[in-house]
């Protein structure tokens, strides 16, 4: 297999041309389709602490918009990437598609390592980045959330940072803010709960019961962290679990709720007292019923699937399989719950939290929880429909939904002029 299809773009065109040629879309769709509609490389310089100024690249893409504003998530990392940027925004497209939400997709990241940077730092290059993409960004036409190293404080610097500009407040203009100015009920576990939902779906169709289930799941950050508690206690013995530092296994059971403490107290899992330490690595090859990458791209690749043990996968992360990976765990057997669909949850409280700001019309955490279930068990059995009616795993039952909404749509709009 060639290391370039590890590319996450080449991998997010690869599995949509395959959706197309199974949906006979035409060439001329085939073409649009395929290209992010807008790209914006900002580069810009932000005062460090001593004094130096330093200079940073950040992008945004927005893949589609034809079926509402371009929607997603803003990450920094120092593995940030254009290709990686346009593989996301994609993505969002098809994720936004798959709940029924209408949004199109984007996403956007600046080259940076937050680890390494103060909060005024971190703030500074926020707020200037902010401003560089502005001109794309707008509650009905650009609306960011968080990502990888972003959270609500983030959130809040943007959408004060595009308000600045106005003149007047919007909290449309961007999701995943804290509930003091305008954030959601439930949008910080909304992606975790998510994942929830199609866990215990994915669970009954395969006759498996949640309290004999092993769970492994790699990142502990936001989805993570709160998919590990939420599991733990919908029954499932959580044995290993990992963040950047290293994993950490116990056949017996972690307790979640004390790695949640001491993960916060150290900084991280390592030592967590009763845990054998493993590598990032070895924790994906675990004796495990259940796993749940919830990190980055690319992690289950031809180089590791064939040691993976696990007999359902959850995507929490997006684009955590290469295609080359999905054979060999398909011919094994193994269930995938593919990121469109199984990370869906967060963008879909982001829409609740949008519609909220934009009405000024709050709603409580139960009337969140209950429509945020709504639209996740609609989407896994309209997937589940889709594959077996297309004789397919639920990853291209998916992307045959998703593609084709979105198709339908861009078809209705037609070509302009
Ligand atoms: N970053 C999240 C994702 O990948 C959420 C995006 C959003 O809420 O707009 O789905």
């Amino acid at each position: 297999m060639a290391v370039d299809i590890e590319n996450p773009y080449n991998v997010a065109v690869a599995q949509f041309d395959e959706a197309a040629e199974r949906l006979g879309l035409s060439q001329a769709m085939r073409a649009i389709l395929r290209k992010p509609k807008r790209e914006l490389i900002v580069n810009f310089p932000v005062r460090m602490d001593n004094g130096d100024v330093e200079m940073f690249t950040g992008y945004r893409v927005q893949h589609n918009i034809n079926r509402g504003p371009a929607k997603g998530g803003i990450r920094f990392s120092p593995a940030v990437s254009l290709d990686e940027v346009r593989a996301l925004a994609m993505w969002m497209t098809w994720k936004c598609a798959v709940a029924g939400i209408p949004f199109g997709g984007a996403k956007g990241g600046v080259i940076c390592d937050p680890h390494n940077m103060s909060r005024t730092e971190l703030e500074r290059m926020t707020r200037r980045y902010t401003t560089e993409i502005s001109i794309i960004m707008g509650p009905n036409s650009d609306i960011p959330a968080p990502d990888m190293n972003t959270n609500p404080q983030v959130m809040a610097w943007m959408m004060d940072t595009y308000s600045m500009h106005q003149g007047y407040s919007v909290p449309a203009v961007i999701t995943g803010k804290p509930l003091a100015i305008g954030g959601s009920e439930g949008r910080l576990e909304a992606t975790a709960r998510g994942v929830l939902i199609v866990t215990r779906e994915a669970l009954k169709d395969l006759n498996m019961i949640p309290e004999r289930c092993s769970v492994v799941i790699q990142g502990f950050g936001n989805v993570g962290s709160v998919t590990a508690r939420l599991l733990a206690d919908f029954g499932c013995k959580i044995v290993g679990l990992s963040d950047i530092k290293g994993g950490i296994y116990n056949p017996a059971g972690i307790d979640v709720h004390m790695a949640l403490r001491y993960s916060k107290e150290h900084g991280n899992l390592s030592g967590l007292p009763g845990t054998e330490r493993v590598t990032n690595a070895e924790l994906l090859e675990l004796p495990t019923d259940i796993l749940i990458p919830a990190a980055l791209e690319n992690q289950l690749t031809v180089r590791n699937a064939t040691r993976v043990k696990a007999r359902l996968i959850i995507e929490a992360a997006n684009g955590p399989t290469t295609p080359g990976a999905e054979e060999i765990l398909y011919d094994k057997g193994v269930t995938i719950v593919p990121d469109i669909l199984a990370n869906a949850g967060g963008v879909t409280v982001s829409y609740f939290e949008w519609v909220q700001d934009l009405q000024r019309f709050f709603w409580d955490e139960l009337e969140i929880n209950e429509r945020l279930e709504t639209i996740m068990t609609r989407a896994y059995y309209a997937t589940r429909h889709k594959a077996k009616e297309q004789d397919t795993n639920l990853r291209m039952g998916a992307y045959l939904l998703a593609v084709a909404r979105v198709a339908e749509a861009t078809e209705m709009r037609g070509v302009y002029p």
